[in-house]
């Protein structure tokens, strides 16, 4: 089995570095999908209270038959509930559904910054993290104008930051920010739902390796010090992409692949600034 390196992060905490994302895995399909996932060894799943399928990640991490503290959970707030009793009720409904009495890592989903004040709602997850309700917590789909916002205001460092981030969207500044200021980075859709996987730059670094254009994506990303969750409902699919500890990119070859960067044009997912949709 490959052996996941963890990431240490800001408050002490340690994180696997590439865990298994449960976005758009249907409630009845998920409870599966992650018992494959701890099957093959991944020991980090990433879910929100958005995706609808807390429940049924909670169920899998009991029926494992693993201890619940050799599994990191994320769960993320959801864009209706920034208000700071909102926001406190919602993590208790996350851990009733989880079924735990911590979550490890906690997130504001998107900063809705036309819809509420994102520093209250940051506000009260510090008060989450002191009443132990969350071992870290952090953001999400903050830009660097929003994260210099929380720390103007004197308040606790997020310990990550989890953004849209590939090869077609390499985030380099929002990167350097969160390095300088010791903010670890969360690349979500870290293959870009599949969009970068024919690419042909990719392909030729693909036979060079012996790997999979997926592989080779996913293990420049580590390469870059990023946390990684792909997503897949394809066991063989979790498996290929839990096997990228057995091989390393050139410098050249990571040159390569940051080198396919579009820019803002390769965002496949929405503008933090213009998010504004809270889902019913
Ligand atoms: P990914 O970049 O992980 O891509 C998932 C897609 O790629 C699925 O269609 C999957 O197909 C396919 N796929 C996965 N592995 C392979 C493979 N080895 N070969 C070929 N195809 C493959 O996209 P996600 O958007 O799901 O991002 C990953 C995670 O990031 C999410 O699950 C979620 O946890 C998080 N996320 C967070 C967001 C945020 O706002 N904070 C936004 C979006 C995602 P199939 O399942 O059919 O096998």
């Amino acid at each position: 089995m490959s052996t996941v390196p963890t990431i240490t992060l800001n408050n002490g905490v340690t994180i696997p570095q590439l865990g298994f994302g449960v976005f758009q895995i249907e409630p009845e399909n998920t409870k599966q999908a992650v018992l494959d996932a701890l099957e093959i060894g991944y020991r980090h799943i990433d879910t929100a209270q958005m995706y609808g399928n807390e429940a049924e990640v909670g169920e899998a991490v009991a029926a494992s038959g693993i201890p619940r503290d050799e599994i990191f959970v994320t769960s993320k707030l959801n864009n209706g509930f920034h208000d700071p009793a909102d926001a406190a009720k919602a993590i208790d409904e996350s851990l009733e559904k989880l079924g735990f009495e911590t979550l490890d890592l906690f997130l504001i989903h998107w900063p809705m910054p036309a819809v509420g004040d994102y520093l209250e709602t940051w506000k009260a997850l510090e008060r989450m993290a002191s009443e132990g309700k969350s071992r870290a917590i952090g953001v999400s789909n903050f830009s660097t104008a929003h994260l210099q916002r929380l720390a103007e205001a004197g308040t606790t460092t997020p310990a990550v930051n989890q953004v849209e981030v590939h090869p077609y969207f390499v985030q380099d500044e929002i990167r350097a920010y969160g390095a300088e200021h010791g903010i670890a980075i969360e690349a979500w859709s870290p293959i870009a739902q599949g969009k970068v996987l024919d690419d042909a730059a990719l392909g030729a670094v693909a036979e060079a390796t012996g790997k999979s254009t997926a592989q080779v994506t996913l293990r420049w990303h580590v390469q870059r010090g990023d946390i990684i969750f792909p997503k897949s409902v394809t066991k063989e699919r979790v498996q290929e992409n839990f096997d990228i500890f057995d091989f390393e990119l050139t410098a050249n070859q990571m040159d390569e692949v940051s080198g396919l960067d579009q820019g803002a044009d390769g965002r496949q997912g929405p503008d933090p600034d213009e998010m504004n949709m809270i889902p019913s």
